[in-house]
């Protein structure tokens, strides 16, 4: 790893928690770029891990696999009601599918997986991401999936060829690039004031998109212990 790994900013007990479901897949980038920022990190495995969090991240891998283990460990309740509580969620790539109707259903979009076809379509995009800035983000796809279809309370925030890859429901957010790999961690940090902004109590509205429209009620976070 970079020599920017040494430097990351030393946690405090006032630093948010975030929770990364390390069940299977890519989690240990993550945690990197977190610890890096200055976050406490915890591994979550079992619903006890969730406890406390001010965020999550979903990490890339296999789909199918990890939802076998969130059904395994019987995650999925506790995941929708942190997230109905207004935990914000970060998912990549696989973490992106899982969030979408057909595995957690958290948010109101459809992915559709390995959409840029197999192992070949491997590749690196520089994308507009909405609200980050107009300096472009580096994506590393690698078997991503894009959001063949959305609901309202959707907004897309990249896209690339006319593919969804970004989007944002309210605090829960899914990018289809591994935005944990490269050297740009915009995605993390932007995540990090939602988590420190729950961890506060503010819940509710945040601003990645100056555009974002949510449609949701604002929530009344839980105090940060
Ligand atoms: N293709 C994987 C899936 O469908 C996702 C790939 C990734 O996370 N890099 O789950």
């Amino acid at each position: 790893m970079p020599a920017s790994e040494a430097e990351g900013a030393q946690p405090s007990p006032s630093s948010p928690l975030i929770g990364v479901l390390a069940l299977q897949g890519g989690f240990q980038a993550h945690e990197r770029v977190l610890a890096r920022l200055g976050a406490r990190v915890r591994e979550v495995r079992v619903a006890e891990d969730l406890a406390d969090v001010h965020g999550l991240v979903i990490p890339g891998g296999e789909s199918t696999t990890m939802m076998l283990g969130v059904q395994r460990e019987r995650l999925s309740e506790p995941l929708r009601g942190l997230a109905q509580a207004g935990l914000p969620v970060l998912g990549s790539c696989a973490g992106l599918i899982m969030l979408d109707r057909d595995h957690l259903g958290l948010m109101d979009m459809r992915a559709s997986r390995n959409a840029f076809g197999r192992q070949v379509r491997s590749f690196e995009a520089d994308l507009h991401v909405a609200g980050l800035g107009d300096a472009p983000l580096r994506g590393i796809f690698i078997r991503a999936p894009w959001i063949a279809e959305h609901g309202p309370e959707v907004e897309i925030l990249a896209t690339i060829e006319g593919h969804a890859v970004a989007a944002r429901q309210g605090q829960l957010l899914a990018v289809a690039f591994h935005t944990e790999l490269g050297e740009d961690d915009r995605v993390h940090r932007e995540f990090l004031e939602w988590a420190r902004s729950f961890a506060s109590g503010a819940g509710g509205r945040r601003s990645l998109s100056a555009g974002a429209r949510s449609r949701r009620a604002p929530v009344t976070a839980p105090k940060a212990p």
